[in-house]
């Protein structure tokens, strides 16, 4: 056993959303905590978070974990609002933004045009203030809607020579962020940093957003059984042996791709 870099998204696929299916997954989230915490202890292996949520729903998340007696562990990095902030633990609780990461992302970003050009979208609702970041434009879109308007919008915005991406995850959220930011952008930024190699590098996820995590990459992939659809046919057209499909959900899915690629014992 040696040290890798362990990397995850937090919602539906650390942790469910659903309470009821929380609960069901306590034990799996558990026992995959207490491996992932000694491994890191006897190896060095680093652990990431990398989510959707903004610092202030992260914090609500480990709060209401905390509470339930089931937490999160301290990760050696969290990633924020879809791949646009990185932070560290500088001191022992302490969080570090790393404006390097932020500085890099600003360039030929426009915040206030991207919002113009998207109110006349009528179909997207404004996600809540504290999902707002410098550096992500966030909104609520039906699933019904998805198919048509995710690419007008796209096609609106690079009418305008506007350096962006549009990421719609979770049948739900759609977020506006620069080209230069996704979570796959901001594993291989944190991964560099902690000279850790590609083949000892391990991502996970669910969701539209995590694809960035997986497409055209050398790390390896975990998708929990129960990925959204459009994870699952983006994976299905481009399937990878560096990828696995778990059977199990959620933390056991995890934990079942942990040892199909030999960083955990099976
Ligand atoms: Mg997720």
């Amino acid at each position: 056993m040696k040290q890798f870099l362990f990397i995850t998204d937090l919602d539906d696929t650390l942790v469910p959303q659903n309470p009821a299916m929380a609960v069901d997954n306590d034990p799996a989230m558990v026992k995959l905590n207490q491996r992932l915490e000694r491994h890191r202890q006897q190896h060095a292996t680093k652990i990431v978070y990398s989510t959707g949520r903004s610092l202030f729903l992260y914090q609500e998340l480990h709060k209401k974990q905390k509470e339930r007696q089931k937490e999160l562990l301290q990760p050696d990095i969290l990633i924020c609002a879809v791949g646009t902030e990185i932070y560290s633990y500088k001191d022992k609780d302490k969080l570090t933004l790393n404006s390097k990461w932020s500085d890099h992302l600003s360039e030929a970003w426009d915040r206030e045009l991207v919002e113009k050009i998207s109110a006349a979208f009528t179909k997207l609702k404004l996600q809540p203030e504290s999902e707002q970041r410098p550096l992500k434009v966030s909104y609520l879109l039906e699933e019904k809607f998805a198919e048509q308007i995710v690419p007008e919008l796209k096609h609106s915005l690079l009418e305008q020579k506007l350096d962006i991406q549009v990421i719609y995850s979770g049948g739900k959220d759609l977020d506006i962020l620069p080209r230069k930011a996704n979570k796959g952008m901001a594993m291989t930024f944190v991964r560099e940093n902690l000279e850790i190699d590609v083949a000892q590098t391990v991502a996970c996820g669910d969701s539209g957003n995590d694809i960035a995590l997986f497409a055209d990459r050398e790390e390896k992939g975990i998708i929990v059984g129960n990925a959204k659809k459009e994870l699952l046919d983006w994976h299905n057209a481009n399937l990878n042996p560096n990828r696995h499909l778990a059977k199990a959900k959620f933390a056991a899915g995890i934990e079942e791709g942990l040892e199909y690629f030999g960083f955990l014992e099976g």
